[in-house]
């Protein structure tokens, strides 16, 4: 099969596993050129990761294991390769274990529901059998359902502002055109459903079903992730439906820490920087406003990518005595986008800009090529007329 790519709006619907590959070697790279060995003996050594295959979660997952050694048991959902391609989290996940065995690094993949009971069984079981204690939970999940594991009822996200409409430009990435975009607000039941979805719920079951397994170590920590943002976002993200869902990390990391004082553990909700992943691509107006923050960031030499965050994450956050923390208790890794002078520059580019200077006001090739690159595309090296197997890769 010769691969290209089949891009549907903010989908793509195929992806490359020698690309996805590439992309993983290159993130274990970074890791290793990074990492000490102080930070390798401080870090954690038995990890599971909920949302492992794609964005932050492989990139907590590269980290752990290749900077300090870590087991890693993964969970994620992800599509394996059959007459058609595999989904690029599913070739993420066959290369990372590739290279971990390779590296003498046990991992192991659980593919199926995390909002599942029984996936949650089958963790704990795995956990018992072959790791002992865990001593970090990540937490990074993105998906726009969830079915209740106890009553069944699926329920689905939105993305939408709260109280009121919101009109803004928006970038349409199929015909690089700029229009107008105005969202209806979210009904109360939209609402309490994209926190059920995306809120503290599952992330509060997962550590409680560890806990009551005795699977959790002493000085256990467990984090999940979130976005801030600033004015331009805030009435798509910050103050809208998925706001409101990432607020309820808040009190569930409350609720985990009173938990989790009898083994001395800690629960934090880390924030992070906006970049292009499976999951923010599908946010509107996140094109538009990433196309014009590389630009700056990119300038000022700033940008960063998962790799970079997580790796901040772990050695400025969670394993060092003096951790970037703010009032509310989250790490914070999203200074960079939020210092006040990348801010203004991209509210007045925001105003600026146009369908004909789009390309000198923004970047939108970085946003592209970092969209296609997460499906394994556009990476040097790769021989993209080549006729592969899609499924000549470790299954798991
Ligand atoms: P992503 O789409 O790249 O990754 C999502 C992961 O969740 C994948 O591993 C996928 O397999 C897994 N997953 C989805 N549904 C699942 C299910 N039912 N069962 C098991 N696994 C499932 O997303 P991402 O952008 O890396 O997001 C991870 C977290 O980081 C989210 O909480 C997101 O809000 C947060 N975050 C993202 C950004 C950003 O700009 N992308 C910024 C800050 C915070």
């Amino acid at each position: 099969m010769i691969i290209k790519p089949k891009v549907r709006g903010f989908i793509c619907t195929n992806a490359h596993p020698q690309g996805c590959k590439a992309n993983v070697a290159e993130q274990i790279a970074y890791v290793k050129a990074h990492v000490n060995a102080e930070a390798n003996q401080a870090g954690p050594k038995n990890v599971l990761v909920i949302g492992c295959s794609t964005g932050y979660g492989l990139a907590s997952r590269i980290t752990a294991a290749f900077g300090s050694g870590a087991k890693t048991l993964g969970v994620c959902y992800e599509q394996a390769p059959s007459e058609k391609t595999g989904s690029a989290g599913y070739y993420n996940t066959s290369a990372f274990h590739d290279a971990a065995a390779a590296a003498g690094l046990y991992a192991y993949t659980i593919n199926g529901d995390a909002f599942s009971t029984a996936i949650k069984d089958q963790a704990i079981a795995k956990i018992k059998a072959d790791l002992g204690k865990i001593d970090l939970v990540v937490y990074s999940l993105a998906s726009p359902r969830r079915t209740d594991p106890v009553t069944g009822q699926v329920y689905s996200s939105v993305l939408k502002p709260i109280g009121s409409a919101h009109t803004s430009k928006n970038l349409n990435t199929d015909k690089l055109t700029i229009n107008e975009l105005t969202l209806a607000p979210a009904t109360e039941e939209e609402i309490a459903n994209t926190v059920k979805v995306m809120g503290g719920e599952d992330w509060e079951l997962w550590i409680e079903a560890l806990q009551a397994a005795d699977l959790l170590a002493e000085g256990a920590k467990t984090v999940a992730y979130t976005y801030l943002g600033d004015k331009l976002t805030w009435p798509i993200y910050g103050q809208a439906t998925i706001g409101k869902a990432k607020e309820d990390l808040d009190r569930a990391s409350k609720a985990l820490n009173e938990k989790l004082k009898v083994v001395n553990g800690s629960a934090n909700v880390a924030v992070l920087k906006a970049l292009v992943t499976q999951a923010s691509s599908a946010i509107p107006l996140m094109p538009l406003y990433l196309s014009i923050l590389f630009k700056i960031m990119k300038a000022e030499g700033t940008d960063e990518h998962c790799i970079e965050q997580i790796e901040r994450l772990f050695s400025e956050c969670l394993y060092t005595d003096t951790p970037r923390i703010d009032a509310a208790n989250r790490y914070r890794v999203d200074e960079k986008e939020l210092e006040p002078h990348v801010q203004s520059q991209v509210e007045a580019i925001w105003e600026a800009v146009t369908e004909e200077n789009i390309a000198e006001l923004a970047d939108y090739k970085a946003y592209s090529s970092d969209f296609l690159k997460l499906f394994g595309f556009g990476i040097e090296g790769i021989d993209y007329d080549a006729d592969i197997n899609p499924s000549d890769v470790t299954l798991f």
